[in-house]
């Protein structure tokens, strides 16, 4: 299909402007998404960071739990910052009580897994599929990758070895904030990634 990607930001909660705007700066036509007519709409998804229980709590009474779930299945290419990598994780470690995520992800995931006193920081992290310079990485309160499947892709790790980006098909996550840092090639991959399905969806 001809034209700018028509991809979607989950807009239940989280920094879904920086988002919407950085993709917008990439070329991309973009929709708020909180219903399920709008996410059948989309070739592409973002789930923004925020607070991961509270997207949870959102998505099921808005009904948008199962068609993100089928979705993800069917092969949408969704990219999960923060809040939106736990979202995409198969298994969670320090949810709240009862907490769900989407899934797809064959990861486990740790929630505020950094300690209190480094809780929030700032640094340049090299993710070899990126390529240079290094990605200058904004960490807020995020989540660690603790575990990886077979079938799931490192992308970074931090010099302690903590796990913070992984890939997998269409599914691209990362622990921390490359809409807020200037960084813009996460966001490049995940379009590139739409033009693919869209291509394939229209062949
Ligand atoms: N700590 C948050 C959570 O558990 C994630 C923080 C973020 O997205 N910046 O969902």
């Amino acid at each position: 299909m001809a034209g700018n990607p028509h991809v979607g930001v989950l807009a239940l909660q989280g920094d879904v402007r920086e988002h919407a705007a950085l993709l917008a700066s990439l070329g991309a036509e973009v929709t708020l998404v909180r219903r399920p007519e709008e996410l059948a709409r989309v070739d592409g998804l973002v789930i923004p960071g925020g607070e991961s229980s509270v997207i949870d709590k959102l998505a099921r009474p808005f009904g948008m739990q199962h068609p993100i779930r089928d979705a993800i299945s069917a092969g949408l290419p969704v990219l999960g910052t923060c809040a939106g990598l736990i979202m995409l994780a198969d298994r969670l470690a320090d949810g709240i009580e009862g907490q769900q995520t989407f899934g797809g992800l064959d990861v486990l995931v740790r929630r505020n897994a950094f300690g209190r006193q480094v809780d929030s920081f700032e640094g340049a992290i090299h993710v070899p599929a990126l390529g240079e310079p290094a990605v200058r990485a904004a960490f807020i309160r995020g989540p660690v990758v603790e575990d990886v499947g077979s079938d799931a892709v490192v992308l970074a790790v931090l010099d302690d070895g903590s796990i913070v980006a992984v890939e997998q098909g269409n599914l691209l996550g990362i622990s921390f904030h490359p809409e807020i840092s200037g960084e813009t090639r996460f966001h490049e991959r995940f379009l590139a990634r739409v033009a693919e399905w869209t291509a394939v969806r229209a062949a």
